[in-house]
């Protein structure tokens, strides 16, 4: 048995390392009448007795490592927020969710089914912004919509506890990560504003984190992990004070990646983080792209 925490109703058992990816932590709310799981990433595979009995799973978003053992809950319906419906209920959806083109996702299904064993929810459904899961004995769980990971991704918070499940907005060292076809930067970083407003005692991260009990920390963690984005910037502009760069020889580079990590999906992945980016940049009239050669320069 993975080891765990209970805070109320609320009990969290920590993957391994405390989640740290390609793992992750596994959330079971306990009301008088009815059990939700949040996620359930690849630790969820040690809990199944325990998951099958659960009334419903709620997703705080999809990606593979979050939807682990839905395949061996076919019985338990799945909520997900509405714009992260379509990439829970299909390949093709979970497909156009990454946007990673055919030739890397052909390389990557293998993983996807294997490793994390994905296996679409046609019967899935949506939840929105301040849905309100009532679990009976004052037990009561709220979706927060926290867009920017992904396009859906929620804090999921039992309001009873004060416990706030925050996913992957996950206070890792790595930073925010925003690379995928339904991710935005600028969500992101308007997210991490407002989930210091969500009234809570207790931080849940998916990963790396785990637990933190303490605002102090959990409001210092969460600038650290913010000032990535600031951080990211910084690199593109050094990079583009040494001379103009195509998008190309940029992703090549990487920004967030080491430039040898050798996975398929690294140069969609870099695309389109360094695209927002320069994005922003270049509306801030910091950096701009020269429309005879495609190049990048620094103003
Ligand atoms: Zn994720």
């Amino acid at each position: 048995m993975p080891p765990s925490a209970t805070y109320g109703p609320v009990q969290v058992f920590l993957g391994a390392q405390n989640g740290k990816f390609p793992d992750g932590n596994q959330v079971i709310v306990r009301g008088s009448d009815t059990c939700l799981a949040f996620d359930t990433p690849l630790v969820a595979r040690q809990l199944l007795e325990q998951l099958r009995q659960v009334d419903g799973i709620v997703l705080g978003h999809v990606h593979e490592d979050h939807t682990v053992a839905l395949g061996d809950l076919l019985h338990v319906p799945v909520q997900v927020h509405a714009a992260d419906l379509p990439s829970v209920q299909s390949w093709q959806g979970l497909e156009q969710h990454y946007g990673y083109g055919a030739d890397v996702i052909e390389q990557l299904r293998p993983l996807f089914s294997q490793t994390f064993g994905f296996t679409p929810r046609p019967d899935a459904t949506a939840y929105h912004d301040g849905q309100l899961w009532e679990l009976g004995g004052g037990v009561r769980v709220r979706a927060h919509h926290l867009p920017g990971h992904t396009s859906g991704h929620c804090a999921l918070v039992e309001e009873s506890s004060g416990v706030a499940f925050i996913g992957d907005i996950d206070l890792s060292s790595f930073g925010p990560y925003y690379g995928d076809a339904s991710s935005d930067m600028l969500q992101f970083a308007r997210s991490l504003q407002r989930v210091r407003d969500i009234e809570a005692r207790v931080w849940v991260t998916s990963h790396h984190k785990g637990v933190v009990t303490d605002r102090a920390q959990f409001l210092e963690a969460l600038e650290r992990f913010g000032a990535q984005i600031e951080v990211r910037h910084q690199r593109l502009l050094d990079t583009l004070a040494q001379g103009p760069r195509s998008m190309a020889q940029l992703v090549a580079g990487g920004l967030l990646y080491p430039p040898d990590l050798g996975m398929p999906q690294i140069p969609c992945i870099e695309q389109c983080a360094i695209s927002q980016h320069l994005d922003f940049l270049q509306g801030q009239g910091l950096v701009a792209c020269a429309e005879e050669t495609g190049l990048w320069y620094k103003c």
